[in-house]
C-alpha cells in the first residue's frame, strides 16, 4: 500500500520558464511540459552532481521515487532536443522553499524565501517586481 502522496520540496524555481528551437514559430511546435520537481532533479542529480540518496532527501521523497523522477525528467529533456519541442517548465505537486523576485525596471534579481513579503526592489526601489515562482506555479494544485 502507498502511503499519502506527498509534496516534493523544491529549492527553488527555475528563472526561465519557456525554451525552444529557434527559428520555428511556437505554435508549429510540439510542447513538452517539465514539472517542478522534475527540474528539481535534473538541478540536484546533473547539475549540482549530487547523489540519488542525498538528492531524495532534499526533496523529502525515496531514493526510487527520486531515481523513477529523473529518469522522466532526462527523457523528456532528451525528447525535447532530439524531437525539436518547445520545453516548458511549469507545475507538480511541490512546496518552493526559496523564489526569485525580477525587478521589471532595473533588471535586478534576488532569491528570497517564499515566505517573505518583498515589496521593493532592494537594488533601485522600484515596486514594480515579479514573483518569479507565480510563473510556474498552478495556483489550483500549489503552494500552502
Ligand atoms: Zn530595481
Amino acid at each position: 500500500m502507498r502511503g499519502p502522496y506527498r509534496k516534493r520540496l523544491v529549492q527553488k524555481p527555475p528563472q526561465f520558464k519557456n525554451f525552444k528551437p529557434s527559428g520555428i514559430p511556437r505554435k508549429m511546435l510540439k510542447k513538452i511540459e517539465l514539472t517542478l520537481d522534475e527540474y528539481e532533479a535534473i538541478r540536484l542529480a546533473d547539475y549540482l552532481k549530487l547523489e540519488h540518496l542525498e538528492s531524495s532527501e532534499k526533496m523529502n521523497i525515496s531514493r526510487p521515487t527520486f531515481t523513477r523522477l529523473i529518469d522522466r525528467a532526462r527523457q523528456k529533456v532528451a525528447s525535447a532536443i532530439i524531437d525539436g519541442m518547445e520545453l516548458i517548465i511549469e507545475g507538480g505537486n511541490v512546496d518552493l522553499e526559496n523564489t526569485f523576485f525580477k525587478c521589471r525596471d532595473c533588471g535586478d534579481i534576488q532569491e528570497t524565501p517564499v515566505t517573505q513579503q518583498n515589496e521593493n526592489c532592494p537594488d533601485c526601489g522600484s515596486e514594480n517586481i515579479d514573483d518569479l515562482s507565480q510563473n510556474f506555479i498552478n495556483k489550483k494544485d500549489n503552494l500552502n
